[in-house]
């Protein structure tokens, strides 16, 4: 028997198990730890909580963490409760799927000016993600600004224009909708460096803004180059950007406007103790099609901004890590030790991306470690002595399906669940 342990329970993490389990059959048991109580990582905490189709994909990793051979095992922090050293001591490998949950920075002066947020603050604070639940992003105002030129820029952009009605069927959590319902935000800018050609910005997600109750998007047709040059683009590119085109001929009697400002370089972020104003740079893109700054400058109002220029993986001690990421080659980080997902290649790529990522690690891994005997090495059982000798109270798969189940029972009309948003919710839901 071999053992296993993968770090992190998101997409990454369950499509490597997938694949460990479809490789060893019954020679091997996979323990997913994650340090909360509920799992699927962004899943839950990133996906939009109005697109539920694609949170659907949870009903497979479902599936996953229900098979004989694979143990979900909550509230474990790694790094913290338990160390890599120690899990190489009980594991055959050790595969982190821990994602990328910080911000990238704008590294421009005042961007740590009340006001602005991270989007994985604004993104958490709106799915119950327990270390955003107290955010409560300034909407008094009637400016925002979204920095950024990809899906979460629109998702962010998105749920700022949402009425109260069009969240119906989504797990948005309470205290996001009760403020959002009252937010006086009426423009919305979406800022983005480069041009229409160079957006990351997916055609579902684009064409979903044509259709909003109370908001229309906004473009500016001298933003885009003639029709002609969007035929050599990726077909799913020049999609997006036919969508992009067509918002011109939309009629602007809605109430909210969504600004589309391409060629906006953020400079720098101005205020009086709070955000006001970003003074924005003109650019153009050079001969490699990069932004270079044309030196003219303008400032676009802001009484909030979300920045959404990506993400970086948290380090965890003694892993080599560089550039937001682990140090990884084709996966593997060292002897036994494996990155997937996100923390592997960065925030990059949809939820399916990461099942070819998963299983081409867990390949690596059967050709590494050929079904047969783990030797000394313990697996969960050594796990649970070692943690319960620190006091760190584990939880299992039936203990998410408890506070699932919960969260159910406890909806408003329309939706799906109310999400606990503190991680002692979670823990008072299982009596501990
Ligand atoms: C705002 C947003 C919206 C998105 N929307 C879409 C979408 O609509 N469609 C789409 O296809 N993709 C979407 N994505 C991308 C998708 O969510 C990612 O591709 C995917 O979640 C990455 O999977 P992952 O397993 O690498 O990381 P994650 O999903 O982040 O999972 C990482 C897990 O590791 C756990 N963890 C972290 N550190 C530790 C530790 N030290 N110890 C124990 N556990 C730990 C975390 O709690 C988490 O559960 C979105 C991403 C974001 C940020």
């Amino acid at each position: 028997m071999r053992h296993f342990v993968i770090v992190g329970s998101g997409p990454a993490g369950f499509y490597t198990a997938e694949a460990l389990e479809k490789a060893y059959g019954d020679q091997a048991r996979i323990d997913i730890l994650d340090r909360y109580p509920v799992p699927y990582g962004l899943i839950r905490f990133g996906v939009a909580p109005d697109h539920q189709s694609l949170k659907a994909v949870s009903k497979r990793y479902d599936k996953v963490a229900e098979s004989a051979g694979v143990d979900f095992i909550g509230n474990v922090t790694v790094g913290q409760d338990i160390s890599v050293a120690e899990l190489l001591e009980l594991y055959d490998a050790v595969i982190l799927a821990t994602g990328a949950p910080h911000d990238r920075k704008l590294g421009i002066p005042g961007e740590d000016l009340p006001g602005v947020v991270g989007s994985a603050e604004f993104v958490g604070w709106y799915n119950g993600h327990p270390e955003f639940a107290d955010l409560d992003p300034f909407l008094e105002g009637t400016h925002a600004i979204v920095v950024g030129a990809g899906n979460v820029a629109l998702d962010c952009a998105r749920i700022l224009s949402k009425t109260r009605h069009e969240f119906e069927g989504s797990d948005i959590v309470g205290h996001a909708l009760d403020a959002l319902d009252h937010s006086a935000i009426r423009t919305i800018t979406i800022l983005g460096r480069r041009g229409p050609h160079q957006i990351a910005m997916t055609p579902k997600e684009l064409g979903e803004l044509g259709h909003l109750e109370a908001a229309v998007p906004v473009v500016e047709p001298a933003d885009f180059p003639p029709v002609e040059a969007d035929e050599p683009l990726e077909p799913g590119l020049r999609k997006s950007v036919a969508l992009l085109r067509g918002f011109a001929d939309l009629s602007q009697d809605k109430p909210k406007r969504m600004v589309f400002d391409f060629f906006a370089k953020p400079l720098r972020v101005e205020g009086d103790g709070k955000v006001e104003r970003i003074i924005v740079e003109r650019t153009e893109l050079d001969e490699k099609g990069s932004a270079r700054g044309t030196g003219e400058t303008y400032e676009v109002p802001a009484s909030l901004v979300i920045t959404a220029i990506g993400y970086s993986t948290s380090p965890i001690p003694d892993v080599p890590f560089e550039g937001g990421k682990f140090v990884n080659e084709s996966g593997r980080i060292a002897d036994r030790l494996y990155a997937v997902g996100w923390a592997r290649r960065g925030p990059s790529g949809t939820i399916g991306t990461n099942r070819p990522d998963g299983y081409e690690v867990a390949e690596q891994i059967a050709a590494a470690l050929p079904a047969g005997s783990s030797g000394d090495r313990e697996g969960a059982s050594g796990l649970k002595r070692l943690l319960e000798s620190r006091g760190v109270m584990p939880t299992d798969y039936n203990d998410w399906r408890k506070i699932e189940e919960t969260e159910v029972s406890r909806a408003r009309p329309g939706s799906p669940r109310e999400k606990f948003v503190r991680h002692q919710d979670w823990l008072q839901v299982l009596g501990r």
